[in-house]
């Protein structure tokens, strides 16, 4: 089984660039700089690469609609993402700080593809050890000459810095992570215009997730119909999959995108440790409505998880079993997403700590049944469309699916005034 993204993963030592040159490392710069920016593009988008941040957008599409040739307005940006607070995600942390050389190399092909001038890895403000092994990769390519001006006499040109973040869930929004990066308050901006038209400072922008960029040389090296093979579905490419919850070997592992949710608790996670049983599954971090036993079977791709009623999302699984308190669960997930809330709308910055209020009483025994209804209709109106960004209508998945899977949990609480775990 091929793991292209992570076969040179080193979480002790990773790779120097010149450990990776002999590794073939940087032959994709080498290669796309041959090509034209429009022939790196096409091959993208015929691999079919989806964005692995969550949404599952497609790549090449997502770099076609950034003007190119004469007339397109300069400088373009290209931003990593590297933002990762999702709730139970830590695949990127693995790439990060196992592999940064392959970031890289896949930041500047994607530049080159859009023909960007300035590139940002944005990093989560609690990833240190990545911080540091970024900023050293970095300076190696910039000696090396894969960064700077004229690179490898191509005659074109790129720049990157290393910023980190302050803590924030939101700067993950890639809207109100180039408000961050302008030196604003990280909220969200209205799409469109989509940042690929105008992001940063006003200018085309591509924010791309880190594993996503790290997908990129070896497409370029191998050809899109290679990277299709790697897949079990129709969503192509390898994944980095997690399960983290009670079972006996959390972890994260770079499979062929359609393994089953089986396949990955049972094989991978070694299953759950004795005396648990599997309740609830949340399939990508916690802004994701819950699976159950009944989806043993489904694929880990973002159609067949979708299909399931969920999202892939980050494809890193919670797996809640049958000792712990869904009430509870789903309690300390909004307590997480209405702190996190940037309060820059009304609905989420009023309606995310109501729903943490009325989970707080049912859970300490004080609920009323007409609260299982008022969350019900929070559920609603601050779902897709009713609010400015993605975070409230994430942090209702769990809760609708929670209110549907686990009712019967929600009723014992208000009848039995007190939590029965
Ligand atoms: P989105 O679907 O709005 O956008 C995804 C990407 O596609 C963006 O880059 C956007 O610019 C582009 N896009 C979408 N529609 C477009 C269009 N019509 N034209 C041009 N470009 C378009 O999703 P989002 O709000 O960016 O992200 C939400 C996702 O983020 C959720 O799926 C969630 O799982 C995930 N998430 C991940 C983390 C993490 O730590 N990795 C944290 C929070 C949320």
């Amino acid at each position: 089984m091929e793991k292209p993204l992570t076969q040179h993963i080193n979480l002790q030592q990773p790779l120097s660039l010149k450990e990776y040159e002999a590794k073939g490392g940087y032959s994709a710069v080498r290669k796309a700089l041959k090509m034209t920016p429009q022939e790196v593009q096409k091959m993208v988008q015929e691999s079919n690469l989806k964005g692995r941040g969550g949404a599952g957008f497609n790549t090449g599409m997502k770099w076609s609609f950034v003007p190119m040739g004469e007339n397109a307005p300069h400088p373009k940006y290209l931003v990593a993402n590297a933002d990762e607070m999702e709730p139970g995600t830590f695949k990127d942390r693995l790439l990060l700080e196992g592999h940064p050389h392959q970031l890289i190399e896949g930041m500047i092909v994607a530049a080159y593809a859009i023909q960007a001038d300035i590139s940002y890895v944005f990093l989560r403000w609690a990833y240190k050890k990545a911080a540091a092994l970024i900023r050293k990769s970095i300076a190696e390519a910039y000696e090396a000459g894969y960064l700077g001006n004229d690179i490898l006499g191509s005659g074109w040109s790129l720049q990157m810095h290393l910023h980190t973040g302050v803590g924030r869930y939101m700067c993950g929004e890639e809207t109100a992570l180039l408000n961050a990066l302008e030196g604003k308050r990280a909220t969200p901006r209205a799409k469109p215009p989509f940042p690929q038209i105008s992001g940063l400072f006003g200018k085309p922008t591509i924010v791309n997730n880190v594993e996503t960029f790290c997908c990129i040389p070896h497409i370029v090296n191998n050809g899109a119909d290679w990277f299709k093979g790697l897949s079990k579905s129709e969503d192509a490419g390898t994944k980095i999959y997690g399960v983290s919850g009670k079972v006996n070997r959390p972890g994260a592992w770079e499979l062929p995108m359609g393994v089953t949710v089986r396949e990955l608790i049972e094989e991978h996670a070694g299953g759950m440790k004795n005396g648990y049983k599997i309740r609830g599954i949340l399939p990508g971090g916690a802004s994701t409505d819950f699976l159950t036993v009944d989806h043993l079977d489904v694929k880990m791709d973002f159609k067949s998880v979708a299909a399931a009623g969920s999202r892939m999302g980050t494809g890193t699984m919670i797996v809640m079993d049958d000792a712990t308190c869904p009430v509870g669960f789903v309690h300390n997930l909004q307590h997480f997403f209405a702190q996190e809330s940037c309060g820059w709308c009304t609905p989420c910055r009023e309606g995310l700590p109501w729903v943490e209020r009325i989970l707080l009483s049912i859970e300490k025994g004080e609920g009323r049944t007409e609260d299982l209804e008022l969350l019900q209709m929070h559920a609603q109106f601050l779902g897709p469309g009713n609010t400015f960004c993605a975070l409230a209508p994430g942090a209702m998945e769990p809760l609708q699916s929670a209110l549907k899977y686990f009712r019967d949990d929600f009723e014992r609480h208000i009848h039995q005034k007190g939590c029965p775990y």
